[in-house]
This record gives C-alpha cells, sequence and structure tokens, in this order.
C-alpha cells in the first residue's frame, strides 16, 4: 500500500523534479523530490547518460504524467495540434491546458489534477450552465466554469476554495471565489505553461 501512495513521487523522482502530483504536500518539506532528489531502485544515484531517443522519450513521459494523460489520448492530442497551423509542441500543450480537469486544478477548486478530475467526474461541474463530468473536455475562451449550484456545500470544494484562495490562477484565466466559478478569457500560451518541458522532443520522438 506504502509502495502505491508513493507512485507518484516516484514518477517526480524519476523525472528529478517537482511535478505537484500530490496537491498540498508537493508544497511542504515532505516533498520526495526535496527530501530525495535522485531516481527511485538500487541505481538511482548513479548519473546515467540518455540517448537522444531516451531524452525525447523522458520528455514525453513527464509531460503525460504531469497532465495526467495515457498514451493513447495523449497521442490523439498530438494528431491534432499536428493538424494545427500553429507550432505543434506549443499547440500541443495548449490541448492539454484546455482540459477541463486541468482548468478545474488551475482555478483552485482541486488541490491536485488527479483530484480535480475525481471532482469533475463526480459531477461537481458544468461549463457554461450544463454539467459536464467529463475530465477530457477541451473548453474553448469565453467558457465559464462553475460548481454546480446543489453541490457548494461539498466539503472538499469548500476547503479548497479557501485553501487555494490566495493561488494566483494563470492569465488565461479569472476566478470568482465568492461565485465559485472561473472563465476562460483567452486559450493558454506557451509562456502561461510552467511545465518544465521541451516540448520540441516530443514532436521530434513522434515525427520519427
Ligand atoms: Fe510527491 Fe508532489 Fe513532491 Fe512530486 S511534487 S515528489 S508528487 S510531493
Amino acid at each position: 500500500m506504502s509502495r502505491y501512495k508513493d507512485e507518484q513521487c516516484r514518477i517526480c523522482r524519476r523525472e528529478g523534479q517537482k511535478l505537484f502530483l500530490k496537491g498540498s504536500r508537493c508544497y511542504t518539506d515532505k516533498c520526495s523530490v526535496a527530501r530525495r532528489n535522485y531516481a527511485p531502485g538500487d541505481h538511482g544515484q548513479k548519473n546515467k547518460k540518455l540517448s537522444e531517443y531516451g531524452t525525447q522519450l523522458r520528455e514525453k513521459q513527464k509531460t503525460k504524467s504531469f497532465y495526467g494523460v495515457g498514451e493513447k489520448q495523449f497521442r490523439k492530442y498530438f494528431d491534432m495540434a499536428s493538424n494545427k497551423k500553429g507550432n505543434t509542441g506549443e499547440e500541443l500543450l495548449q490541448i492539454l491546458e484546455s482540459r477541463l480537469d486541468n482548468v478545474v486544478y488551475r482555478l483552485g477548486y482541486g488541490s491536485s489534477r488527479v483530484q480535480a478530475r475525481q471532482l469533475v467526474n463526480h459531477g461537481l461541474f458544468e461549463v457554461n450552465g450544463q454539467k459536464v463530468d467529463i475530465p477530457s473536455y477541451l473548453i474553448k475562451a469565453g467558457d465559464v466554469i462553475s460548481v454546480r449550484e446543489s453541490k457548494k456545500e461539498v466539503k472538499i470544494i469548500k476547503e479548497n476554495a479557501e485553501i487555494n484562495a490566495a493561488r494566483p490562477v494563470p492569465e488565461w484565466l479569472e476566478k470568482d471565489v465568492e461565485k465559485l466559478n472561473g472563465k476562460v478569457i483567452r486559450l493558454a500560451l506557451r509562456e502561461d505553461v510552467d511545465l518544465p518541458v521541451e516540448e520540441h522532443l516530443i514532436v521530434e520522438l513522434y515525427s520519427k
């Protein structure tokens, strides 16, 4: 069980950086990266030089873990990004940022993307007044994401809203904690994304 509970921290340690997968614990000195910043396993403290392919693969795995997306879905997003006119890597990040579970997390109504996904799955949110319980739902500019009226007293929502009230919201979103909602001003741009990823490596990987 403890091994399972540490699984998300093992992902961060493997990537050598905080991916903020566990909510409030990530901001404390209990964070495993803060305590043991080397890869898990018997050989974790040895410096391994990665091949070009290995480096590209790591960037993809890191990005998947950050957003909690599986391989099939991630590939689908990459194909969507490839079909857009802009830079494929940046388009990919914009699509990932547009997922409803990510937006709920960014607005502070979920303490982590994992928890935000559970809350969306449980039908706590609506988009433009319509219930949406699909975490992968892609929001658009102008959308309003709200906690549903009947769910506003749910303890975890009230706690998150209070704890995260001071957490900065990215420039592409605005939130109203009193009303428990948030608005998408515009879609996320590359400079809005705080994930330390070299997205061109993912493009190179999929272009082989
Ligand atoms: Fe664990 Fe969060 Fe630290 Fe990652 S950032 S190692 S998930 S506590």
